[in-house]
This record gives C-alpha cells, sequence and structure tokens, in this order.
C-alpha cells in the first residue's frame, strides 16, 4: 500500500512544478551533505526497527541547500504521511491545531520558516512534542479551565534559515539539530548533471563545472541556471550546449565568474560606495539598498561571508581585500606601490 501523501502545503517555490521534477525523492538520490545523511540514515533506521517514532529534528542553514528536501524524504523512507507548515502562516494555536489532530501515529510534520513562528504557537507546541498533548483554554477569566488533549506521537521536523532566532526552548525540544552547509563545486557539478538528465538535456563536465563554479553553493541556483541556460540555448544557440553558451547566457543574468548576481555585487557596492568600505551596520545598509535587512541577512550574507568577502565585526559589516578585489576596486594605499 502506498503510504505517502503529497504535501498539504506546496512550498513556494514548487508553484512552476519543476522544481518537484528536479527536487529528489529518496534519500539516495541526494547529492552532498554525508554527515547529516548518515546521522540521519541512522535515526530513521533506528526508529524502524524499534518501531518508535523518530525524534524531533531542526534542520538550519541558507536558502536553497535541501532543508524541504531533506523533510520530505524522511517520511518516505520511514513509510509514513508528511503535513507541511509554514512558521509565518501560523498565526495563533487554532492555526497548528489541525496539524497536530491530522497528525497520524509516526507520521511527519514539517514546519518551514520555524523561527517566525509567534510566541503563544511556540508555547502552545512544547507539550506536543514533548508530551504529545496540548493545552486547551476554554472560556475567560475566572470561568476559564484548561483541557489536555492527547495527540497521536508523531515527528515534528522544523527548518530554519536563521538558528539564532530559536528560542533555547523550543531548540532544546528538538532530539537532533543538523546544520546544512553550503555545496562544494563538484557536488553541484553531480547535481546539474542530473538535473540535466532529467531534463533531457545532454550536457557536458566542463559546462556542468562552469554551472557549478556560478551557483554560489547552492543546489537550488544551481538548477534554476541550468533552467535558464536550457531556455538561452532553445531560443539564440539552436540547442547547443558547452562552455561558451553557459557562460554568454549566465553573463546576460548579470551572474558573474564567482556566482553572484547583481543584488550581491549592489550589497558589496553599497558598503563600498556609500560606506567607504565599513563597518556599516545591516539596517544603514538595507536602508541604502531600500531592501529589508532579513532579505539581506537571509539570502545575500551566507554566501558573501562564506567567500571572505566581507566580514562582520561588532561595530558592523565591512569589506574584505577581497571583496574590493572582486568589485576591482585599487585601494588607495597600495596605489602608490603599483608605481
Ligand atoms: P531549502 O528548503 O533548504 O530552501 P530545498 O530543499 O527546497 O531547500 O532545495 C531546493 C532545491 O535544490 C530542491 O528542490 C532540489 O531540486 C535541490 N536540492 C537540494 N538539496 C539537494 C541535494 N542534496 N541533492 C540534489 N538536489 C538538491
Amino acid at each position: 500500500m502506498e503510504r505517502y501523501r503529497e504535501p498539504t502545503v506546496a512550498a513556494p517555490e514548487e508553484a512552476t512544478g519543476e522544481d518537484r521534477a528536479l527536487r529528489p525523492q529518496r534519500f539516495e538520490e541526494m547529492v552532498g551533505q554525508r554527515q547529516v545523511m548518515e546521522r540521519l540514515l541512522i535515526a530513521v533506521d533506528a526508529s524502524r526497527k524499534r518501531q518508535e517514532v523518530l525524534g524531533h529534528i531542526l534542520l538550519d542553514g541558507p536558502p536553497g541547500l535541501g532543508k524541504t528536501t531533506f523533510a520530505t524524504c524522511i517520511p518516505r523512507e520511514l513509510g509514513t504521511t508528511l503535513q507541511i507548515a509554514s512558521g509565518a502562516a501560523l498565526a495563533a494555536p487554532k492555526d497548528l491545531l489541525p496539524y497536530l489532530t491530522n497528525a497520524v501515529e509516526g507520521s511527519v510534520l514539517f514546519i518551514d520558516e520555524i523561527h517566525r513562528l509567534p510566541i503563544a504557537v511556540e508555547e502552545f507546541l512544547y507539550p506536543a512534542m514533548e508530551d504529545f498533548r496540548v493545552d486547551i483554554t476554554l472560556g475567560d477569566g475566572v470561568a476559564a479551565r484548561t483541557i489536555n488533549m492527547p495527540l497521536r506521537p508523531f515527528t515534528l521536523i522544523g527548518a530554519t534559515t536563521r538558528a539564532g532566532l530559536i528560542s533555547a526552548p523550543l531548540r532544546d525540544r528538538f532530539q537532533m539539530r543538523e546544520h546544512l552547509d553550503f555545496y562544494g563545486v563538484e557536488e553541484l557539478a553531480e547535481i546539474v548533471r542530473r538535473s540535466a538528465a532529467k531534463l533531457d538535456m545532454s550536457m557536458d563536465d566542463a559546462s556542468a563545472d562552469e554551472i557549478a563554479r556560478r551557483s554560489r553553493g547552492t543546489p537550488r541556483l544551481a538548477n534554476n541556471r541550468l533552467r535558464w541556460i536550457r531556455d538561452y540555448s532553445t531560443s539564440r544557440a539552436a540547442n547547443e550546449m558547452n562552455v561558451g553558451v553557459v557562460r554568454t547566457a549566465l553573463e546576460m543574468q548579470g551572474i558573474d565568474e564567482r556566482g553572484l548576481d547583481g543584488f550581491d555585487r549592489r550589497y558589496l557596492e553599497t558598503i563600498h560606495r556609500v560606506f567607504g568600505g565599513g563597518p556599516a551596520g545591516i539596517e544603514a545598509i538595507a536602508h541604502t539598498m531600500s531592501s529589508a535587512p532579513d532579505t539581506l541577512e537571509d539570502d545575500v550574507e551566507p554566501f558573501l561571508l562564506r567567500c571572505e568577502l566581507v566580514v562582520r565585526t561588532p561595530r558592523g559589516r565591512r569589506l574584505t581585500a577581497l571583496g574590493e578585489e572582486h568589485l576591482g576596486v585599487v585601494r588607495r594605499t597600495d596605489q602608490g606601490r603599483l608605481f
């Protein structure tokens, strides 16, 4: 019997349908994150062998690295059902309650962006995670009373781009906490080759490597870049695929040889031009760029920090010598030495 049920709420990027085609369905189809995968496999295996419910798991890391993919593969490996919710959409305990009461024994509830849960919902979740029960308050004031409602034991998988925003009581209720890191070029090249095969594209190794190098360490971006190159090749290059086509297509999108896009470079340029290379506070940078600090902290900064193009200091963000080099800036103090 097929016990796996499709997610009740689709992740936003799945609206296109194509991402679903490229998303690995099983652990064995996933590339990279070997250590995380191995630990998760052990936990899943032990839970199956002992017929016990898998402990709660918190996954953190920058967007597009595979948190949702892990969360959807785990119930498949367990042969159980999955429900998907988003922290941002759970405004009150009553929004979370149906997910908890619908959970069948041993099933998985995935809450994406779990750091966005309001505190009232978070507190409602504590007894659900710990004792598989919820406390429901009926009535107001002196007439108010609390009813304990038992739940069927389930596994909560939480995902967050901001582990730092998860409160200690919530964090401590997860038996496993796993951090996903950026992928290496070889791993991304393998993902590109697999995705190309799924999209019926022929792809030589040099092209796959070039896409991988320009994907900011992120499988989602590797797949997005691949789709754009495929469109470009169909429309402008008579379906040809080689390194030249890859470069031209990506340069048309403003993606440079490090994989940074125009927005990444604008962030670096803002620190350089407006703040004299920094240090500059994130709020000030965001304000100058007409962007939100959250967007910069979640989407832009992790990779730039990883590449050491910027550093975070107690007084704010500062461009490094490498960052200046990437922008093609020559330091004034160094200029004299050039001649
Ligand atoms: P997150 O939830 O961390 O934002 P996702 O799990 O949605 O990231 O991953 C984005 C896309 O990247 C997936 O749909 C999938 O196509 C691809 N992907 C992510 N991780 C892997 C992996 N380990 N192997 C192959 N493809 C991956």
